[in-house]
């Protein structure tokens, strides 16, 4: 199968990396989609995919920098002439989410409009995915694949649910950690993996920063902390994404993250850092995410 990282960022806006997507290809062609952030369907495209050959999405929370490329990858694959409904899994409110988006919802009036051609109107079910809210467990199968979700520590409960995924196929087991501080329940969902991608959101000189100037630090994942990780998990080899944007050099990003960011730390040599402190604790493979970066297994 082939792993293609669309998107390797966080929630800000980044010239260099689109927000969270992963798009896992089996080898018989079957593409299953793992979160949809801005920039996704352009970014599947340039990875020589048809967004409309993607019929499985799975949403690991509702943070917009996971999902908020789902009304365009929806839209522009119906107009790519989709032929069935788009099968959407995720946590409690993906429902509300998708409901409020098309036909009774923000593209309304884009959905009627274009539905008044017979091209258009042919297959209308493209605009109307099928929705399933998933509890931990597992949430989806097939003849080929096996998917499995449970709750990680990123958002309250209360608010809502975020997970961690466990993907299984050709005999391979790859996780995916969503958004999350390090917990027990995504060291067993990466149990054993053949490939761990895991957000490492923030290197530890931005965490020290962030903890001095009391904006908090959210419940994330350090380099230094996903070492260890990937070591308890057992896992053979560890893909470092979501990039809280300590690597850019784009003069936007630095004045607007002045607030929340240590913006003389930022630029690529923050790498280094990252992959510096994740080796203390892991020895083995590792990859940090760049957009469009493809690994085979
Ligand atoms: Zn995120």
């Amino acid at each position: 199968m082939k792993i293609t990282m669309l998107g390797t960022s966080a929630a800000l806006p980044d010239p260099d990396r689109a927000q969270s997507a992963i798009l896992i290809t089996l080898d018989n062609g079957k593409n299953y989609l793992f979160d949809c952030g801005e920039g996704t369907t352009r970014q599947m495209v340039k990875a020589n995919i048809n967004p409309a050959d993607v019929p499985w999405v799975f949403v690991s929370h509702l943070h917009y920098d996971h999902v908020c490329g789902l009304p365009f990858f929806v839209l522009s694959s119906w107009v790519f002439n989709r032929k069935d409904k788009l099968k959407v899994y995720g946590p409690k409110g993906i429902q509300d989410f998708v409901d409020h988006s098309f036909e009774n919802g923000a593209y309304k009036i884009d959905i009627r409009a274009r539905a008044d051609f017979p091209a258009r109107q042919k297959n209308i079910d493209a605009v109307r995915p099928d929705v399933t809210e998933v509890s931990p467990g597992l949430m989806y199968e097939d003849e080929d694949v096996k998917v499995y979700c449970d709750i990680v520590d990123h958002i309250p409960t209360e608010i809502t649910d975020c997970f961690g995924i466990r993907f299984e196929a050709e005999g391979k087991v790859i996780a995916f950690s969503g958004d999350t501080a390090p917990c027990d329940s995504m060291i067993r969902l990466a149990q054993d993996a053949d490939l761990l991608i895991h957000e490492c959101t923030f290197p530890e000189s931005f965490l020290e920063h962030r903890a001095k100037s009391g904006v908090g630090t959210f419940a994330h994942t350090s380099p230094l902390q996903l070492g260890e990780i990937a070591t308890k998990a057992n896992v053979k080899s560890l893909v470092a994404t979501h990039f809280g944007h300590f690597d850019s050099t784009s003069p936007v990003i630095k004045r607007a993250a002045g607030m929340h960011l240590p913006v003389e730390l930022m630029g690529p040599e923050r790498l280094d850092e990252v992959a510096r402190d994740i080796r203390k604790g892991y020895k083995g493979e590792l990859r940090l995410a760049t957009d469009l970066m493809r690994i085979d297994l």
